[in-house]
């Protein structure tokens, strides 16, 4: 039996006051499953889509024995262990016209790369290692058993997976489909997800601000982040701090999409009365997380909809997107295993000042030395409202909970966002 989510967070040790980033998403990962409804789609349309069934190898590639080098195919126990060996060619078998006959002993056949390996033949010997007079061809010693030789079926075998459903389409899998002659795959139908920024303060572009207002940024991010990913987006605009608008607003929300996500509005002093609100709408946690920037985060379901409510703060709200709400769109979306975004090592050339407890991600330009060696430092300013921050980084410098301090030339883990933002 799947719990609930106020099963879940009242049954687990966990304090909401200082949610470890781990923790929150292995809480959100419980309640995650694949979207239902598949769509059959022509491969070149199914590209970044997600597979919703297996496909299996209906015929071996390659589909024939055949040869990986210009030159000679042979019998092995033909050739001399000690020495030259001379063969008669007797016929030919270049890529998409085989030789139609069986070599007898003392036999070869001329053959280029593609070209099916006769039957008889076992090896195939390059034809630098070769010297033709007429048609009786002598050959090097130090042949091996098998050499230049690619087998029938050792890309794929024919009844075998050759793609597993949640496998995302890339250019690869395009070609390894063509390859299978399968021109359509049945694909998870797209995530349906709609999302609205909350805050009496902020104005859509394309009109004056009045003192006080700003421009809402965050609608556009979260559009960039969910288009990246292959979601079908729904705006709905910039809600008011209003019960009333907002309890609507939620509702068409959740009624219309898979997901829900908003900006604001769950910070302290604000969280109240969305609190009120989604007590009576459905289940939903709110925490602060252990990190920053991106402290309060919401998560629950509401009328069946996923719900993820994320900070005002413009870099808060990517760095939370990036941290817990990617993954859990790719699960929606189907994708198994869920890559992880990739981390790896570089040498901070900067100073961090860092309190342990927490995990932050400091905004870094990650680059690669003429040594080979790469090395981050921070973008500048770090605020969680710094837009720039963000704009100007290609990385996440991630240090951990128990990290302090970070001085200069310290190596620090590094999460890429290259390829991935
Ligand atoms: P809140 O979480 O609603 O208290 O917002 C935190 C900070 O983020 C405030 O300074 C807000 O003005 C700012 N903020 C909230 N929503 C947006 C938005 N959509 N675009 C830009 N800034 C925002
Ligand atoms: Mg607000």
């Amino acid at each position: 039996m799947q719990r609930t989510i106020t099963q879940a967070s009242c049954a687990d040790d966990y304090d909401p006051n200082s949610m470890p980033v781990a923790k929150a998403r292995a809480f959100i990962r419980e309640f995650l499953a694949p979207v239902t409804g598949h769509v059959r789609l022509p491969i070149r349309t199914a590209l970044g889509r997600v597979l919703a069934e297996d496909v299996m190898t209906p015929v071996n590639v390659p589909a024939h024995t055949n040869s990986a080098m210009d030159g000679w195919a042979l019998a092995f126990s033909d050739l001399n262990t000690d020495g030259e060996s001379s063969l008669t060619e007797v016929g030919s078998s270049f890529a998409g016209v085989p030789f139609k006959g069986t070599l007898k002993r003392g036999e070869c056949v001329r053959i280029f790369t593609g070209g099916v390996v006769p039957a008889g033949a076992d090896t195939v010997v390059m034809q630098e290692r070769a010297k033709a007079a007429g048609k009786q061809i002598t050959f090097a010693p130090g042949v091996k058993l098998g050499q230049n030789v690619r087998h029938a079926g050792e890309d794929l075998k024919q009844g075998a997976v050759a793609l597993a459903r949640g496998r995302i389409i890339r250019p690869a899998e395009l070609g390894l489909l063509a390859s299978l002659d399968v021109g359509d795959v049945n694909c998870y139908r797209k995530l349906r997800v709609a999302f609205f920024s909350t805050g009496d303060e902020l104005v859509s572009i394309g009109k004056p601000l009045a003192e006080g207002q700003i421009y809402d940024s965050n609608r556009y991010t979260i559009f960039g982040m969910l288009e990246k990913l292959g979601c079908d987006v729904l705006d709905m605009g910039v809600v008011r701090d209003d019960p009333a608008l907002l309890e609507s607003a939620f509702r068409d929300a959740a009624a219309n999409a898979d997901v829900v996500i908003t900006s604001g509005g769950v910070s302290v002093g604000e969280a109240d009365f969305v609190k009120q609100l989604m007590d009576k709408l459905g289940e939903v946690v709110f925490w602060k997380i252990a990190m920053k920037p991106g402290r309060p985060l919401a998560y629950g379901k509401i009328a069946g909809a996923h719900f993820f409510g994320l900070p005002g703060n413009p870099v808060s709200v990517m760095v939370t997107f990036y941290q817990f709400v990617r993954e859990a769109l790719l699960t929606l979306q189907g994708v198994n295993p869920v890559p992880a975004q990739p981390m790896l090592k570089a040498l901070c050339t900067s100073p961090i000042k860092k309190a342990p407890g927490r995990t932050e991600f400091q905004r870094g330009i990650l680059s690669q030395g003429d040594d080979g060696t790469w090395t981050v430092r921070v973008t500048g300013e770090q605020g969680s409202g710094i837009l720039k921050s963000m704009s100007d980084a290609n990385c996440f410098i991630v240090l951990g909970d128990h990290v302090g301090n970070v001085e200069a030339n310290t190596v620090v883990e590094v999460q890429v966002l290259e390829g991935v933002v």
